[in-house]
């Protein structure tokens, strides 16, 4: 579905990704891990093409087998590419309904892939946004703030999912929850390729993992592997 070739990413010249390679098939779950400064969220932003307002890029990148690296973000997003913020970008004056509803009739997907969700199914998967639904989005927890954005993603149509650090911040029993959302999108045919710093979380929601570390990528995991080397992980993070 997704595939990175010898992608490189600058911020004027220090170089932030080395000659990147990787690939996400349909319906995985793919979690990037590394410390903070591997080039993660650059990662994510080269693959929704915003890295061009930062700086540099070499390297090619396909989506569905198309070559997609020249193109803006908002083409991407209609070729079904969605981009969840680590600061969720959520609009805090509107409410959540108006966060869903905006821009109207959007569509990103095409033509054989998942519909845009429409507003009753999202509200049956995140029932806590039905609830909180006239609330503006200052008045929402960060676990509901990150529902939202995943929510408003979806309405796009969106079939792969760039989600940086869904579960930075939340509590256990909201990491969770967005762990049972992300299996039930999988489960609706979206692909997902999320930061992860939580391997604990990482290897029960995922399929595969990818290790990045000054910008490259050193090593490619599965679950059992990443399970074994949970503590060695974590005091490789830093965490
Ligand atoms: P974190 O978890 O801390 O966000 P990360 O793995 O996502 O880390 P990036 O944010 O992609 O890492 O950063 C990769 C490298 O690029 C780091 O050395 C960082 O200092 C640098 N960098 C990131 N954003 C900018 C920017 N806007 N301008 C200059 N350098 C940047």
């Amino acid at each position: 579905m997704l595939c990175v070739d010898g992608l490189s990413a600058w911020y004027g010249e220090a170089q932030a990704l080395r000659e990147v390679s990787l690939h996400v098939d349909a319906g995985e779950i793919v979690t990037l891990v590394g410390r903070n400064g591997a080039g993660k969220t650059t990662m994510l932003r080269c693959l929704m093409g915003l890295h061009a307002s930062y700086g540099r890029t070499a390297g090619a990148i396909s989506l569905f087998g198309e070559d997609i690296t020249g193109l803006s973000p908002h083409r991407r997003a209609r070729r079904g590419l969605g981009f969840v913020p680590d600061d969720r970008g959520v609009y805090a004056t509107l409410s959540v309904e108006e966060n869903l509803t905006l821009p109207p009739g959007m569509k990103a997907g095409r033509a054989g892939g998942p519909e845009p969700w429409p507003l009753e199914r999202v509200y049956e998967t995140f029932p806590r946004l039905r609830e909180r639904r006239r609330f503006p989005g200052t008045k929402l927890s960060g676990g509901e703030q990150q529902m939202l954005a995943l929510a408003r993603v979806l309405r796009t149509g969106a079939r792969l999912l760039l989600c940086d650090e869904p579960t930075e911040g939340l509590s256990p029993l909201i990491v969770q929850r967005i762990g049972d959302i992300l299996r039930e999108v999988k489960a609706a045919g979206v692909t997902v390729l999320l930061i992860e710093q939580n391997v604990h979380f990482a290897a029960t929601v995922a399929d595969r993992h990818y290790l990045l570390a000054e910008g490259r990528i050193v090593e490619s995991l599965d679950n059992d592997q990443v399970r074994e080397r949970e503590d060695e992980l974590l005091d490789y993070l830093g965490i």
